[in-house]
Formats: structure tokens, sequence, C-alpha cells
């Protein structure tokens, strides 16, 4: 199976800012194992304007342009830093892909980004792929990651995307205000009323997430991608999802013909 894995900032940082090691070294084993399996991975990793935040020792995710792109230079690095070094510890080669809206949209840089994904496949080695956070303003921006791992799915034609998130998956109603509401294991179809349930603007924690995740499920599910939500606290979920067991919530890809 081809798999795309994205993670967010959430899975991969403490509320500091800092890394949270625990986490990233789980992450990084277990996706290591399944790639020994003989899976292909492919990660799309959020955590650069964080982490470089917390390195930097900004008060907070910087809200201004200038220094959100210099937290996420700063953050990149050391993503890559300790991607490069756990994945190496289990014979793992990664290789660092940053993209922006407009190498989507240009049709000669989306087949550029398509034939070296296809190449690095080849070649074994694990793509980590994020918006190019230091160059990206407004008018070309991508805007978060779920949609960029959507697109890349869709680009790689992956069996499976995985969103790793801090939620258990999508919810009759919004978990965090409504004790009655309950996790949908699967949806078979993204109907007016499913799409509904990402509700309005919502909070960066709240249903607010969801409103990327139902836009990356549609472009994964109209590609005939399965896509999977699932909460990051632990990682080794994945070897669950792999096996087709009930983990957070299943959106079944439109059959292909
Ligand atoms: N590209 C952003 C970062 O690395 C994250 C965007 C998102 O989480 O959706 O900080």
């Amino acid at each position: 199976m081809r798999i795309v894995v994205k993670v967010g900032t959430s899975t991969l940082a403490h509320a500091t800012g800092l890394m949270n090691i625990r986490r990233v070294e789980s992450l990084c084993e277990v996706l290591s194992d399944v790639k020994n399996a003989g899976h292909e991975v492919i990660l799309v990793s959020s955590g650069a304007i964080g982490m470089g935040a917390g390195k930097l020792s900004l008060k907070g995710r910087p809200t201004d342009m200038p220094t959100k792109q210099a937290a996420a230079a700063v953050g990149q690095c050391e993503l890559m830093y300790a991607y490069d070094r756990l994945f190496s510890q289990h014979n793992h080669t990664v290789a660092q892909l940053l993209l922006t809206g407009s190498d989507i949209e240009d049709e000669k840089r989306r087949v550029n980004f398509h034939n070296t994904m296809f190449r690095l496949l080849e070649l074994g080695a694990l793509p980590v792929i994020n918006e190019n956070d230091t160059v990206a303003t407004d008018e070309i921006v991508i805007g978060d990651n779920d949609t960029l791992g959507a697109i890349v799915a869709q680009t790689v034609q992956a069996d499976l995307l995985i969103l790793l998130s801090d939620i258990d998956g999508l919810y009759t109603a919004d978990p965090r205000r409504d004790p009655k509401a309950e996790l949908i294991p699967v949806v078979e179809s993204l109907t007016p009323e499913i799409l509904a349930l990402a509700g309005g603007n919502g909070t960066s924690l709240g249903t607010g997430g969801m409103v990327t995740k139902l836009r990356a499920a549609r472009i994964a599910c109209e590609a005939g991608i399965d896509m999977v939500i699932a909460n990051g606290v632990r990682p080794a979920d994945i070897y669950r999802i792999l096996d087709g067991e009930p983990v957070g919530t299943r959106f079944i890809g439109r059959k292909r013909i």
C-alpha cells in the first residue's frame, strides 16, 4: 500500500511549542516499521511554525507574516533534523519537499512534483512534505496541511490518507461542547448532513479543524482514496488502521470504475 500520513502540530509539539520527543520518536518508529513491512510511506508534517516559535522562545504562535515565516524557517530545520536522525536509526532515508499553492496550480510544476515523488518512492526514500511557509503568502498559500495531505495523496495515487490530529475523528456534534456527541466510525458518502458537521468557523481546536479535514476528505474520496481521521496521541494506532480495525473515522473513497 502507498500511505500518506499527515501529522498536525498538536501531535508533534507540546503546548510550549517544543517537540514532544516521545510522540515523535514513536511516530518515526511505527512509520519505519510500516515501511519495513513493504508499504510506501509519505509523511506530510506540520509543526514548522509552532516549533520555530518554541525554539525562538516566542510567546505563543506568531500572527504577523514576517515572524511566522521566520519561525517556519527555524522550525522546519528542527523538524527535518529530528526526522533525519530518527528515521536513519531504522535505516530509512528522508527527503524534504516544500510546496506552495503555485506549485500545485502551475501544470509544469505539478508535473515536476509528481515526477520527483515517484522517483523518490522508486528509490525507497521517505518523502516528508510541508507547505513552504517561508515564502507562502496569502495569495499563493495552500493554507493547511489537511488539504496539502489530500493533494499529495491524489498526486501519488495513494491507497490511504491518514490525518493524525488532536481529535478522535468526526463526531455528531462538537465533543468539546456537547457531552452527547458520538464518534462516527464510517462515512460512506459526503452528504450535506456530514459536511454540515464541520460547523462554522469554530475555533482552531474545535470544529474549525473539521472544515479542512472534510475538505481533505472530499479531495481524497473523489480520487478514490480512503481517508482516516485518528488521534495522534497513539501513533501505534496506525498499525490498527492498516489492519482495517475501526479507529477514528474512515471516509470511504469513491470506487474507481
Ligand atoms: N505548515 C504549517 C506549519 O508547518 C502548518 C499548517 C497546518 O498545520 O495546517 O507550521
